[in-house]
């Protein structure tokens, strides 16, 4: 494992209190420019990574992404998930659930949009909301919530055993940082239409969210399915650190190119 992805990745089991990691962190990385140049070459790999997971057609890959709001889901598909060949990649985001959706369990709009075969899909928020944001607002009661991390354990590791690689990241940001986010969306015109009163709101529940996020990560980070907590302050850091994580990962899952499917040295063309 390299040192960066043991830096943010949380190991089952462990009892992670979010005030013990810094959202300033930069992982010991010299700077912005330094970093620059890593993320350029996890991006051109990833390129490559993601080709032959195409072509091998086997397994597939799903990326988590959670985050309070402004945390950097967006900038983070825009800057990590910019060299993925369309065909192939697909980004999925999950908001308040529909009338249809709320008729089901709530894994039900989650399952239809996991990974086929070949493909790369990166969760905008995940199922997750549905021990975050429902808990803090007691959307539902507590005996109804606290049971479902052990369905998302075992939902993930059924995935897992069906050859999905899971990879789920936490973006996290300090409290200042997020006011500093939010004034530019109000200041930048360009950025007003990301602001909502509700992010207001959703603010003074600081606490109860880091405490959701903290069961969350604790509970549901396993083998299979890992939580990784990126120190997300710094935009360049973030990116760099789920990039690398990302290509770590998809090197370790070994794939090939599928063999040609006939003696190509026999072919004739007219
Ligand atoms: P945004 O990502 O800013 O477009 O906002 C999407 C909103 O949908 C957020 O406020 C989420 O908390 C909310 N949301 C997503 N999933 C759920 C869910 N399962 N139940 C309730 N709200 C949700
Ligand atoms: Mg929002």
């Amino acid at each position: 494992m390299s040192k960066l992805t043991d830096l943010v990745i949380v190991k089952p089991g462990s009892k992670l209190k979010l005030s013990s990691i810094d959202p300033d962190s930069d992982g010991g990385i010299k700077g912005k420019d330094a970093a620059a140049i890593k993320l350029q070459k996890n991006l051109d790999r990833l390129a490559v990574l993601q080709h032959l997971l195409y072509a091998e057609n086997q397994r597939g890959v799903l990326i988590v992404l959670q985050g309070i709001d402004a945390g950097g889901k967006d900038g983070t598909i825009r800057n990590v998930m910019t060299g993925l060949n369309p065909q192939g990649c697909r980004v999925v985001s999950f908001k308040v659930p529909s009338e249809l959706e709320k008729r089901h369990d709530y894994l039900w709009r989650v399952h239809k949009e996991t990974p086929q075969t070949g493909e790369m899909v990166i969760f905008n928020r995940s199922h997750y909301e549905d021990v975050l944001v429902v808990r803090v607002h007691k959307l539902v009661p507590k005996q109804v919530w606290s049971r479902r991390y052990r369905a998302i354990n075992d939902f993930e590791r059924m995935l897992s055993d069906n050859g999905v690689k899971i990879l789920k990241f936490f973006l996290y940001i300090s409290k200042d940082e997020q006011k500093k986010r939010f004034e530019e969306r109000i200041e930048n015109p360009e950025k007003n239409w990301k602001f909502s009163q509700g992010d207001v709101e959703e603010r003074k529940y600081w606490d109860d969210y880091a405490a959701a996020f903290e069961d969350a990560i604790n509970t549901c980070s396993t083998s299979y399915a890992p939580w990784h907590v990126i120190p997300a302050n710094r935009k360049w850091f973030r990116n760099l650190a789920v990039s690398s994580v990302i290509v770590e990962a998809m090197e370790e899952m070994k794939m090939h190119y599928p063999k040609p499917i006939a003696d190509l040295s026999k072919i004739q063309f007219e």
